[in-house]
């Protein structure tokens, strides 16, 4: 009976020590891998990657690799990330064109069902590479101009694909706090976020301009005149699709300080989320600001 005893005690530890693995194995394998792209920026992407690192790998839902490109004016053609190792790639990357395979591996990634995420000045490059353009929806500087697409905004209550309106793309007034406007309540990434909540001071990127094809804008931002805004609701955070692949563009995130606002780091994480699942998991939490004033997670 002792001998049963003890033969019942281990097969019951065995069982739990099994259980107890394959609970931590599936924890770590259901995380979502994101690379982050970097390397290249007219922004301080020494100073914003690890921000970005922290706020997806807070969330405890993602494990976080970093690809750096050698930098401008260097040989690009060994630069080729192995994007399809990852549920989705944020670019903090604004420079030099990647080479011809790794520009065709990361369109064949998007294609067939990839996720990204154009975080701040990405949209500001490749401006002479079509099908990133189709990717990002609209974008700014780097020459763009009508002949690059429409203008995106918000106007009367819908969205508005601007063919007409002559321009170049790409401007921001003065940095300073503004309100984000969600628009599309009802998309997974905005689902449950005060329907106005206040960024701290920041650039307002607007008239941006692309292809803008199948996108969606889920939040604006007014861009008060007085801040030298052109006066438009501007998108700040969209939804492209690309092939099978999701898209996620936020333009908030000038440096460090912004990413830490939590009225970027909440669509941030969900929407990258989003873009690689096509689904949104990660509560809204406490801290989420309103209207009033900003909050920031500082260390
Ligand atoms: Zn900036």
């Amino acid at each position: 009976m002792k001998i049963r005893q003890g033969l019942l005690m281990s097969v019951f530890a065995a069982v739990a020590t099994a259980l107890i693995f394959s609970t931590a194995f599936a924890e770590e394998t259901a995380k979502l891998k994101a690379l982050i792209i970097d390397g290249q920026n007219n922004h301080n992407w020494r100073e914003t990657t690890p921000v970005l690192k922290k706020d997806l790998e807070d969330t405890g839902r993602f494990t976080v690799d970093v690809a750096t490109s050698p930098d401008h004016g260097q040989d690009m053609s060994q630069f080729k990330p192995n994007f399809a190792a990852y549920d989705v790639i944020v670019m903090n990357y604004n420079g030099d064109d990647w080479c011809e395979e790794t520009k065709k591996a990361f369109e064949e990634y998007m294609k067939n069902g990839g996720g990204m995420v154009s975080f701040h000045a990405a949209d500001n490059s490749f401006t002479n590479w079509a099908e990133y353009n189709k990717m990002i929806a609209v974008g700014g500087w780097g020459g763009r101009n009508k002949a690059f697409g429409p203008y995106l905004y918000w106007k009367d209550g819908k969205q508005v694909v601007d063919h007409e309106t002559n321009g170049t793309g790409g401007n921001h007034g003065a940095q300073h706090e503004f309100l984000v406007e969600v628009r599309d309540p009802d998309h997974p990434i905005t689902k449950g976020l005060p329907l106005k909540f206040r960024h701290c001071r920041d650039e307002l990127y607007e008239q941006l301009r692309g292809p803008a094809e199948n996108v969606k804008i889920l939040a604006t931002a007014w861009a008060d005149p007085k801040q030298r805004g052109d006066g438009r609701h501007e998108p700040q955070l969209m939804v492209i699709s690309y092939g099978k692949g999701r898209v996620f563009h936020i333009t908030m995130g000038h440096a460090g300080i912004q990413c830490k606002s939590v009225a970027f780091i909440v669509p941030f994480v969900r929407g990258t989320e989003w873009a690689a699942t096509g689904e949104v998991t990660i509560p809204v939490p406490d801290d989420m600001p309103g209207e009033d004033k900003p909050v920031m997670r500082l260390p």
